[in-house]
């Protein structure tokens, strides 16, 4: 299976993008989060939609 699937990387680097901002900034804590890091999360709730919204024969495991 190819790894090469734009819209599972999309997925995979909104959530790192995500959880990268949330363990550096100061402002989020928990689930409340600042203004950058809303809009990271709900980049990743996106991104992550698209990816489990595809048929299984699309997914790249
Ligand atoms: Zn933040």
């Amino acid at each position: 299976m190819a790894k090469k699937d734009p819209i599972y990387q999309r997925y995979m680097a909104a959530a790192d993008a995500d959880s990268t901002h949330a363990k550096n900034c100061k402002n989020c804590v928990g689930s409340r989060r600042c203004g950058a890091g809303q809009q990271l999360w709900t980049a990743f709730e996106k991104a992550q939609d698209a990816h489990q919204q595809r048929p299984w024969s699309e997914r790249c495991r």
